[in-house]
Formats: structure tokens, sequence, C-alpha cells
């Protein structure tokens, strides 16, 4: 092992320790498959196609190190929420494809669970559901036509409503009307589990190269920073919000979106005395820019949001993954969930890019022509997409082209592109002051059905 010094991107990789890095590829190399990207996608790709045939020579090249990306920075949600309305596919498909996309959902959270108990991936993986907490009377009407409508879609387990006092069950002393429960959603230490999958991988015989920044695709072959070749029949790109980082002859269109969080210190027992939350349910309220918040094995709250400003031209910024403004907005929002959390006090903070397609669905390929293929665009619900795009990956890098995943609306679809800039400037940046802005109003009981039609406009459904 090389020992290239890095920077914790997150609280969740900063608690880990030092991050000892994997060697970087230095010579010419010729496998069975390549793969870019050290995140979930590019692992679990990696982990389906070696337990598949043992005998595949599979190199995986990572930028960074393993969990660098999302992966290792995100809210630890794994949960069976899609970043587009399931109607969307009912419209464009049918009713049976929009079920069978929740249904994919559902079982890629039990699989998750399934490979982390199998491999013994020691990540903190709790399952108690998630709560989506109505906090104003239109939020509590948004929220129960979702759980109809979510149950148009669900076979199991249903979505239901939870009065304010079947909510005390959850969760108690919460300024919340009532909440929509899904039992379908767990939590984890989502670095523990990525770089607990990248050993899994490793000693499952695939080589892990990182500290290694692939820069082109073309058929048979990748090229890294440092001029090396690997020579491979098949190369699958998994590197989400990097993905304009790698030239390749298939391209996309995807823009980076930044999200950001906050983990409280280690809460007192009599908080959670006060407030239950004693199956680690997942934490969310109705609002429109979206929140969504965890608590961890040792009593912190960790809570993240949208709305960081999206940066002219779709650049990524070290300096976009910290914003004072967005703290103190999750730490108010913190507070009015929890209204006697007054003085609660913050230990680190962070960001990370999510991948935004033009229509919010993610782009899963491969042409066997070209021996080539990629997924991104998981928007914030990659942890466990990220597990169904993999499985479907395998299923394409192998041939297998008509099983139950390589059937779902997002296997070769290609999102339209985002428009030029400034018109994508301004169209994100001003949707995220439109929600914030009905969130505000909503919260004072206003309905805001022209700021409404205004959002629909910008953010394509
Ligand atoms: C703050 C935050 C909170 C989130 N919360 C949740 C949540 O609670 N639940 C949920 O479902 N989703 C959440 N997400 C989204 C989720 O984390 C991602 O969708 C998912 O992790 C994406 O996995 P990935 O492997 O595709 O990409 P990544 O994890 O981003 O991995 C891509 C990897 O590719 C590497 N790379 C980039 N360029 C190159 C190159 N040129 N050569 C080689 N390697 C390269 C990167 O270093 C990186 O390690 C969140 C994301 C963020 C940022």
């Amino acid at each position: 092992m090389s020992n290239v010094a890095a920077a914790p991107s997150s609280f969740w990789l900063a608690s880990l320790g030092h991050i000892e890095t994997r060697r970087k590829l230095d010579s010419d190399i010729s496998v069975d498959i390549a793969i870019v990207g050290g995140g979930f996608t590019g692992l679990y790709l990696a982990y389906y196609l070696k337990k598949h045939d043992p005998a595949l020579r599979i190199s995986l090249l990572e930028a960074r190190y393993c969990g660098f990306g999302a992966s290792g920075r995100n809210g630890g949600w794994v949960s069976a929420l899609v970043p587009f309305p399931k109607g969307k596919i009912e419209d464009d498909y049918s009713l049976e494809m929009a079920r069978a996309v929740d249904k994919a959902m559902v079982d890629g959270l039990e699989e998750i669970q399934r490979v982390i108990e199998l491999e013994a991936i020691d990540c903190e993986f709790r399952r108690g559901g998630t709560l989506f907490l109505a906090r104003n009377k239109i939020q509590e009407e948004r929220l129960k036509n979702n759980v109809e409508e979510e149950n148009r879609y669900r076979h199991s387990p249903p979505h239901v409503w939870l009065d304010s006092g079947e909510l005390s069950c959850h969760l108690k002393n919460v300024d919340a009307l009532g909440a929509a429960y899904d039992e379908a959603c767990a939590r984890v230490q989502p670095a523990k589990l990525v770089r607990g999958l990248a050993d899994v991988v490793e000693s499952l015989g695939v080589d892990i190269y990182e500290d290694t920044s692939v820069v082109g695709i073309v058929p048979g072959s990748l090229t890294t920073r440092d001029s090396f070749k690997v020579r491979a029949k098949s190369i699958v790109q998994c590197t989400e919000a990097f993905s304009s980082s790698v030239t390749s002859p298939i391209g996309g269109s995807m823009i980076p979106i930044y999200s950001l969080m906050v983990i409280t210190q280690p809460l007192a027992d009599s908080f959670f005395d006060n407030v239950g939350w004693s199956k680690y349910e997942t934490i969310t309220d109705g609002r429109n820019l979206i929140i969504y918040a965890q608590r961890t094995d040792d009593n912190r709250i960790a809570i993240g949001g949208r709305g960081a400003p999206y940066s002219f031209g779709s650049k990524l910024h070290a300096r976009s993954e910290r914003n004072p403004k967005i703290t103190d907005l999750l730490v108010k929002a913190l507070k009015e969930l929890f209204p006697h959390l007054k003085d609660v006090k913050i230990d680190y903070e962070w960001g990370g890019a999510i991948a935004a397609t033009r229509d919010l669905i993610p782009n899963i390929y491969y042409d066997e022509v070209l021996g080539i293929g990629a997924s991104y665009g998981y928007v914030g619900d990659g942890v466990t997409s990220s597990n169904v795009a993999a499985r479907t990956l395998r299923d394409l890098v192998l041939g297998e082209e008509d099983t139950e995943l390589t059937s779902l609306p997002w296997v070769n679809h290609r999102s339209r592109q985002w428009e030029p800039e400034p018109l994508r400037y301004l169209g994100v940046n001003g949707s995220i002051l439109v929600a914030r802005t009905i969130d505000y109003l909503e919260q004072r009981d206003v309905e805001a059905s022209f700021l409404k039609w205004v959002l629909r406009a910008l953010v394509p459904k």
C-alpha cells in the first residue's frame, strides 16, 4: 500500500481514523473488466461480477480512495426512494412498470441487508423505517396524498399515515401534526459500509488501484492521468457527480448539485428519553427543499439538506462542500423539529456532490458493441439505487439482457441534455429560491399556488 495523505471528506470518514490509500496503477495491464470509480456503484458491480464468476479478472480504478465521493459522505438512508415521481413512469410506460421500479428499490434494500449480513460488514445497519413529518396543515395534506399515491405502486410493506398519537410510538415531543411512515428504510454509517465493501471486494480477488485517475475511455481500453493503459473487454464508468472528468464515446448529461450535512455532538440520554426514537428511524418532513436526518449509534443527530447554490458551468469546487448559510438553516431545521433542543453543538460539517439528469431519471447503460457502460443520476437517493444499478450492469455486462432488472425504465435510458449556461444556472438556482420561498409560506399556512406552478415548470415531472 502507498500512503497518500487523504483528507477526510465527511464526519463518517474522519471517524474511521487515518485512511491508508491502496497502491496506484504504475504499469499497463490487461483485464477482462475495468471499473472506474470506487463508490457503491463500482464496488457493488465488482462484487456481483466476481461472485458470479470468480475467474473474471477485474480491476477497479479510483481517483482518490474508495468512499471519497458521495458514498462516504451521505445521510446513510438506505431507502426505497427514487428522485422522480413514479406517476411519470406510469404515464410514459405503464402502471406495472411503475410498480416494478418500486419493487426493485424495496428488493434493493433487502439485498443490501443480505450482503451486509453475509459479508459481516460492520456499518451500524438499523432498519427502523422512515418518517415524513407533517409540520403544517399543507404538508399534512400533501403527505397524506403521497401515502395514497405511493401505495398505488407498493406491494409490501405499505406506506401508512400516523396521526400524532400513533407517531408518538416512534417520536414524542416533536413539532409535527402526524407523519407518513415507510418501513422500507434503514440507516447505516455510510463510510463503514463503503470501506467495508471495498475490503470484501478486494478479498474476492478484485485489484483495486487508488490515487489513480482515469482520463479517457475508448473501446477496449482506458487511460489514466499518469498515461498508463488498462486494456479490457468491458469498461464501466461509475463516477456519478464526477462523470464529466472522463472522456468517453458514450457521453451523457448530468449536473452536480451539492447536498450538505452537519452532525451534532452526542446528545444526552435525557434527550432520547424525551423523544423516543428508539428504532433509529430516518427522519424528514414535508418541505420542498429536502432535509434528511438520522440518529447515530453514538447518539448524535446527522442532518443534511439541499439548497446549496449550483456553480456556474457545473463546476465541482471543494469550497462548495461547506456553506455557513446552509449550516445555519440545518441547525434551525433541527431546532424546529425538536423545539427543546436549544443549545445543540455541531461537531462537523461537510458536503458532497450528487448527480442530477434533466428528467431526474438515472441513466444506466451498456453498449455491448463498444463494450462501454456507465451509471449515474441517482440525485439524493443513491445508497439503494447504486446497488440496483450495479446488479443491472452485471446482467448487461454478462450479456443477460432480459432480466427483471434490465427491463426497468432507466436501463439504456438517455436523459435529454441540460440547457446551456446561463439558462441552466438561472433555472437551477431559481428553483432553489422558489422551493425555499414556498416552504416559508407553507409554514405560515399560505398555499403559494403560483410559485408551485413556477417550480413545476423549472423541475420536470
Ligand atoms: C451529502 C450527501 C448526502 C446523501 N444522502 C443520501 C442518503 O441518505 N441516501 C441515499 O440514498 N443517497 C444519498 N446521497 C446520494 C448517494 O450518496 C450517492 O448517490 C451514491 O453514493 C453514489 O454512489 P456512486 O458510487 O455512484 O458515486 P460516488 O460515491 O460519488 O463514487 C464515485 C467515485 O468515483 C471516483 N472518481 C471520480 N472521477 C474519477 C476518475 N476520473 N477516475 C477514477 N475515479 C474517479 C470518485 O473519487 C468517487 O470515489 C447523498 C449524497 C450526498 C453528497
